[in-house]
């Protein structure tokens, strides 16, 4: 079967080979588990460039290439990467035509080479996995930022993070600097804002007893902000399955979830949603960005 390779760069960057939509081996991953994750934000973007196109001519061993799919947190369209808060030397980036001139100075042919956003490529990776590379997917990655991804990939801008769930002025500590944004509630750097005395495990915790009612306010707005931006995402694109993955799904309480979201979509058309939390994994996306690289 012929070989394609996936790369995501998020936090770090995790590689695989993909045969069909399946992973063949081990994921390899740099800077591995713990050492210098601020690496990748000190990378200028040629190098990054270069380190991936490196690591593909490494696993592709001489062999031809199918696909291979890269994806960057951000906004990326049509092959550039037009924001990335997170990566912010990749903003302007015309990410596609480096990578495809690095690839062809290693003697790497694909025809098929695709960037992708992180997040849309783990729903595109959860739809290849769960059977539904004909539905649509959407998955809420809850970690440092809010990240929204859909499959099958769309045109658009689709910052779904930056969703407005509140009219509260007050709400200001979204990391684009935005008000009122889905991320300044519930993304993990906002909340350790606005708790600057106790980290986001401490504030779930403690919500489950009585002597911090300010913690179980906050895990009520937490879960309300989700079902707002998912209750915004039924209105414009229609009900389904939304999957939750990223390290804080750990927090999610479905239950509540579905009460918040059941006050606030009504119409009778719009009620068969359905949640799943989804471990995070590299797996997902390394497989998502090959999905979407086929796809073309
Ligand atoms: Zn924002």
């Amino acid at each position: 079967m012929p070989r394609s390779i996936g790369v995501v760069v998020s936090e770090h960057i995790a590689w695989g080979i993909v045969e069909g939509h399946t992973l063949v081996g081990a994921i390899s991953s740099y800077p591995l588990e713990g050492s210098g994750a601020d690496l990748l934000h000190a990378m200028p973007a040629d190098e990054l460039v270069k380190r991936i196109a490196d690591e593909i001519k490494a696993l592709a061993e001489g062999q031809p290439l199918d696909a291979i799919g890269v994806a960057f947190p951000g906004i990326v369209r049509n092959g550039g990467i037009e924001e990335s808060p997170n990566l912010n030397q990749l903003k302007g980036v015309p990410m596609e035509l480096m990578m495809r001139a690095a690839l062809s100075e290693r003697n790497v042919p694909c025809e098929r080479v695709c960037m992708s956003n992180d997040a849309d490529v783990v729903a595109a990776g959860i739809a290849a996995r769960h059977g539904k590379l004909d539905q649509l997917v959407r998955v809420w990655m809850l970690g440092n930022g809010i990240g929204f991804g859909r499959y099958p990939a769309a045109d658009g801008v689709w910052e779904g993070g930056h969703i407005v769930v509140t009219l509260d002025p007050n709400e200001k500590f979204c990391g684009c600097g935005g008000r009122g944004h889905l991320e300044g509630i519930m993304g993990h750097r906002a909340m350790r804002l606005r708790f600057l005395d106790m980290e986001p495990e401490e504030v779930f915790a403690l919500a489950k007893g009585a002597e911090e009612p300010r913690c179980a306010e906050f895990v009520l707005l937490w879960h309300r902000a989700l079902a707002a931006a998912t209750s915004s995402s039924i209105h414009m694109s229609g009900p389904g399955k939304f999957y939750i993955s990223g390290l804080n799904a750990r927090f999610v309480n479905v239950g509540l979830l579905n009460r918040c979201v059941q006050e606030m979509v009504k119409m009778s058309s719009l009620q068969g949603y359905v949640f799943e939390i989804v471990p995070k994994s590299d797996e997902l996306g390394v497989v998502g960005a090959v999905v979407n690289a086929l796809r073309g």
